[in-house]
């Protein structure tokens, strides 16, 4: 069925493994985050098998499709007050930085009967989610030292997602002295010491993590064999696992510039073009539809994309070797963008490919 996305299960299982284990050596915990893949248990089940001990998501949507794996699941979107009730079913721990929602998941554990774990964000100048003022975080642990159904299991910052600020030793050296406070006010040491997302790899890599931080919760890294701080490949890691596959619908031969005066294109933009002669042009079924404005790498180096639109991928295949016809299929790489949109469009079909 075309589009769709070809998902290879051995070489996810074989990124997750590569990291899981160099984390391992430093004492740390990967949590493998599944918001990429909408939290699909079959893909998911790749990074058990590589070895991570909890699952992370950013919806509750997506993890109460988890629950058939039993490892620990953890929410890293700050909860909303209206889903307070899901949040306790789904998720064994939350990630929070709001004291009106750690005293409602407080309420609402205690009516379920759990004790829900929490980690609690402190923000580092990246200006997305955590607790931000000294003060502010002196009365939240204060007050959460009351809530009995809440067991605070550690501590975490998010860094290069909004404001683009890359994990340093400098700045999670502060997380750890936040974390010493908690340990100092609650009385007992944190299990958790959550020091980011991809864009902390590299520091793993250079062995520079701070040897009280003992957990990072990755998604990009296992999806695309790429960290996020500087954009570099992760050694020994696929970067095409994710694969896209479209479907040539047109061949033909046409000039490279149009006929006609030239007004908007169908996204409100005036196109320019370069007169390169005739070329052989394909039309690919998929388009911005399902992939966004993001940009795709043609797994043949000879082809160059000309355009999309909602519907259409028009390609360039004057210099391929290959002899196209139509019917024939066209796989693309991805990058993390253009990979989201892919999974979350219900217009293409998602083929795991898995090795018996
Ligand atoms: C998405 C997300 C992650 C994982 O980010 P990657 O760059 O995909 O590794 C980690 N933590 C939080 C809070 C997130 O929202």
């Amino acid at each position: 069925m075309n589009p769709r996305l070809d998902i290879n299960y051995e070489k996810l299982v074989h990124n997750t493994r590569i990291l899981t284990k160099k984390a391992e050596q430093q004492g740390i915990v990967v949590a493998g985050v599944t918001k990429v893949f909408q939290g699909n248990p079959a893909v998911a089940q790749a990074y058990i098998d590589g070895g991570v001990q909890h699952l992370a998501d950013s919806r509750i949507s997506n993890l109460s499709k988890l629950t058939s794996l039993s490892v620990p699941k953890i929410l890293l979107r700050i909860p909303m007050h209206s889903e307070i009730g899901d949040v306790v079913k789904y998720a064994d721990i939350s990630l929070n930085s709001e004291l009106s929602t750690l005293k409602l998941l407080n309420e609402e554990a205690k009516i379920q009967a759990k004790i829900h774990g929490v980690i609690v964000m402190v923000d580092l100048g990246d200006l997305r989610e955590g607790i931000f003022s000294d003060k502010e975080f002196n009365k939240t642990i204060m007050e959460i030292k009351e809530l009995q159904f809440i067991d605070v299991k550690g501590i975490g910052v998010n860094l290069t997602c909004h404001g683009g600020v890359i994990p340093t030793e400098k700045n999670l050296s502060k997380l750890v002295a936040y974390g010493k406070r908690i340990e100092e006010i609650l009385g007992h040491e944190l299990e958790i010491y959550s020091g980011g997302n991809s864009s902390s790899v590299y520091l793993l890599d250079q062995k520079k993590l701070h040897p009280k931080i003992n957990h990072l919760r990755l998604g990009e890294a296992f999806v695309l064999g790429t960290e996020s701080a500087y954009g570099e490949k992760i050694p020994n890691t696929h970067q095409d696992i994710f694969q896209l596959v479209g479907e040539i619908v047109e061949l033909k031969e046409k000039p490279s510039v149009p006929i006609g005066e030239i007004g908007m294109d169908a996204f409100g933009n005036t196109p320019s073009f370069e007169d390169r002669g005739i070329r052989k042009r394909a039309i690919l079924a998929v388009g911005k539809q399902d992939f966004g404005s993001y940009d795709l790498f043609p797994v043949e180096e000879d082809i160059t994309i000309l355009g999309s639109s909602s519907d259409h991928l028009i390609i360039d295949v004057t210099n391929s070797k290959l002899n196209y016809r139509v019917g024939d299929e066209v796989r693309f790489n991805l990058r993390y963008g253009a990979l989201l949109s892919l999974l979350t469009s219900p217009y293409v079909h998602k083929n795991i490919i898995k090795e018996l």
